[in-house]
């Protein structure tokens, strides 16, 4: 993997690289976009120039070029899986999770605030990656994950790991009652704080984790990178800081060649 010319919070950097080596996470700087979409936007469907997002995707597909397919979802806020297999690797489909087990795919998350979530096996394969919004989070989008992992790919949970990537943080995500509610109703009501003033504050990265131990991983094995995107103007998009009008910066996991606990996800 190289990528040197992107600021990135790659997982190298940390010490579970051998498990999560291949999980990348970019922020807003590097890219061609203007405006309130400076300037590395990936997202074609947020009012930026088609050009421009073009140019990122090239910059993002030079920068990582042993990545030999670059997996994409139509995100909607719910709880579909997609696990993709190569012969529908270039498919694009509604979905907030994907799953593979082919080497040198890259599974695509485009987030502004919401918790990009990116899963491997030990070894690097299989992996997956989860958009997590309140409604993901809520609808425990992870733990469903992790049971597609368990059920189709026969990977046991205690050897996943998960890397939390940055996202709006519970000092800048103040929610209304719905939130809160959905939240309870998951049995995820301990990532909610109270503010002085009655209202609510939500930590989604933590929502995550509670999801992600619930699954069986162990607590030790889920990282958080990076940090609050509605803190750090200078290197995320953040819808909410930026009123709706934000870029798109993308999170990926690259699956490696081969894993000796695999047996199952064949074409
Ligand atoms: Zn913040």
């Amino acid at each position: 993997m190289s990528g040197e010319e992107i600021p990135s919070w790659a997982v190298s950097q940390l010490p579970a690289a051998r498990h999560l080596g291949a999980a990348v996470f970019l922020g807003r700087q590097g890219g061609a976009s203007s405006g309130e979409f400076a300037s590395l936007n990936l997202s074609d469907a947020v009012g930026d120039s088609t050009g421009a997002v073009h140019r990122n995707w090239m910059k993002v597909k030079s920068a990582f070029s042993t990545v030999r397919h670059w997996v994409r979802m139509r995100q909607v806020h719910g709880t579909v899986v997609r696990v993709v297999y190569e012969r529908s690797v270039d498919d694009i489909t509604e979905c907030d999770a994907l799953v593979t087990a082919v080497p040198q795919a890259a599974l695509c998350v485009l987030t502004a605030d919401c918790v990009p979530v990116l899963i491997a096996a030990s070894g690097g394969r299989p992996v997956a990656a989860v958009h997590a919004g309140w409604r993901g989070t809520a609808g425990r989008l992870v733990q469903e994950v992790v049971q597609v992992l368990r059920e189709q790919f026969e990977v046991s949970p205690h050897l996943l790991w998960a890397a939390l990537g940055p996202s709006i943080g519970p000092c800048c995500y103040e929610v209304g009652g719905d939130v809160v509610t959905a939240l309870r109703n998951a049995g995820l009501g301990r990532a909610i704080g109270t503010c002085a003033e009655g209202t609510y504050r939500v930590d989604l990265r933590l929502a995550n984790r509670l999801a992600l131990t619930d699954a069986g991983l162990p607590d030790s094995q889920v990282l958080d990178v990076g940090g609050c995107t509605a803190c750090n103007a200078k290197d995320f998009f953040s819808h909410r800081r930026q009123r709706g009008l934000a870029g798109r910066q993308l999170s990926f996991v690259v699956c490696a060649e081969d894993s000796l606990h695999l047996r199952a996800g064949g074409g």
